[in-house]
């Protein structure tokens, strides 16, 4: 029997019926999905995940926006947020309470033909990401073969939507674990950091702390969003910006975020040990655990 809860949702955007709540709960061990729904068939769908800490989700409404944002980048209907707010609180409800969840969130186009989207809510007790938080992370950076501004050029390649074609991302990361690293930092073919394949980046230079800025071509993340906050409170500057590749080599303290996650920081860097800021990311880990925005 899984510890997982699923909520299938029927009224998941603006262009299916509403019926009663617009989801209902499904067994979580039980088939749902058809073999030809275009999110199965062509990844043709968005997603979130979000973090879950004592039973508090993680920047649900940023999430939820995002979600709809990157349904309008896949010319998907509107999702009914309303709907996806309620099934996540349901889906919470019905799970059995552990420190740390992960809620995911998938609408897909549909099955072939339908003109009907699939939507789903999984909860399911979080992965445990103790070692990756306080051992750090051993990266490896890879060229993602398009420029920083192919959102701008080529919008058809989907850049800056959370869609579900996430095999280059595992393949990115399988590579990674061949060569002995276990993450990836992604960087563009003119020489601009971009994002890990499930993880934004953030490194500290002096007193200021820095992310690629979302006209890169990345994911606009929640959890950067966050740790900024956190940062700001600490008393230290933040900036989002072009980051040139060889910065990563100018600095010991650099972090993979993200939210279930939270915040890694890089134990090496294409075979060159980082010091790691040690102090930081307690601070920044003790601070994403206890506030919930
Ligand atoms: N960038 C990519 C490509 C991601 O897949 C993710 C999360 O999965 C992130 C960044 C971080 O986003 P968030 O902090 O909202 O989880």
């Amino acid at each position: 029997m899984s510890d997982a809860r699923v909520l299938l949702v029927t009224a998941p955007t603006e262009q299916e019926p509403m019926d009663g709540r617009g989801f209902h709960d499904v067994d979580p061990d039980a088939p749902h999905l058809r073999v030809t729904d275009l999110g199965a068939t062509r990844g043709d769908g968005v997603f979130e995940t979000i973090g879950v800490i004592d039973g508090h989700p993680q920047s649900l409404t940023p999430h939820l926006e995002r979600l709809a944002a990157s349904a309008a980048i896949l010319d998907l209907p509107r999702p009914r947020l309303d709907v996806w707010y309620a099934a996540v609180q349901a889906v919470l409800a019905a799970v059995d309470p552990a420190p740390e969840l992960s809620v995911k969130l998938v609408l897909t186009r549909g099955e072939e033909g339908a003109r009907r989207c699939t939507g789903w809510v999984r909860a399911a007790p979080a992965p445990d990401m103790s070692d990756a938080r306080t051992r750090g992370v051993a990266v490896l950076t890879l060229d993602r073969g398009y420029r920083a501004d192919i959102a701008e050029t080529a919008p058809w390649l989907l850049q800056g939507a959370k869609y579900t074609s996430y095999a280059v991302n595992m393949a990115a990361l399988r590579h990674a674990r061949r060569s002995g690293a276990e993450d990836v930092i992604f960087v563009s073919s003119d020489g601009a950091v971009l994002e890990g394949p499930t993880a934004s980046v953030v490194l500290r230079l002096g007193d200021e702390l820095i992310t690629p800025g979302t006209d890169q071509s990345i994911l606009p993340g929640t959890t950067q969003d966050r740790v900024f906050r956190c940062a700001s409170q600490a008393g230290l500057s933040t900036r989002a910006r072009r980051v040139q590749a060889h910065e990563l080599t100018e600095t010991d303290h650099i972090w993979l975020v993200s939210s279930v996650r939270l915040c890694a920081p890089v134990r090496s860097l294409d075979g060159r040990d980082l010091r790691m800021d040690r102090e930081l990311t307690a601070q920044m880990l003790m601070w994403l655990q206890r506030t919930h925005d």
